[in-house]
């Protein structure tokens, strides 16, 4: 259940960006969430009403999930391919080593505000 800190986190990060830019408040939050993350969208779902409560520029937001494939090259033979899919092997040669490339991400990846005057994306940490 690591989802409720990682959330508290990412709200935290928001609030940096919400003081530097005068933002009262925020309609959505986008989050990048991969594949292989191991963070759980629904859980993240549940936790966002309670969390959200605690950040007056988060309340009634809306949390939005942007999920991020997970891709990965095989060690043995180098083909890139999708883990989920193919169960985490590879599809060319059968073999499980692997280089994950992309899918653990877990960020911010865009703040929806109606603001004119506020930034639609967040900078990486
Ligand atoms: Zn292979």
């Amino acid at each position: 259940m690591h989802e409720l800190p990682l959330l508290m986190g990412a709200c935290d990060l928001v609030g940096e960006v919400v003081k530097q830019n005068k933002i009262r408040h925020i309609d959505a939050l986008v989050l990048d969430v991969g594949e292989v993350s191991g963070v759980i969208p629904a859980f993240l779902a549940n936790y966002s009403y309670i969390v959200f409560d605690e950040y007056d520029f988060l309340r009634g937001a809306k949390l939005l999930i942007n999920s991020v494939k997970a891709t990965a090259r095989c060690l043995d033979c180098g083909m890139e391919y999708d883990i989920i899919p193919n169960h985490g092997k590879c599809p060319h040669c059968g073999s499980i080593e692997k280089q994950v490339l992309t899918g653990r991400d877990f960020r911010v990846r865009e703040i929806r505000v109606t603001d004119e005057r506020a930034p639609d994306r967040v900078p990486s940490p």
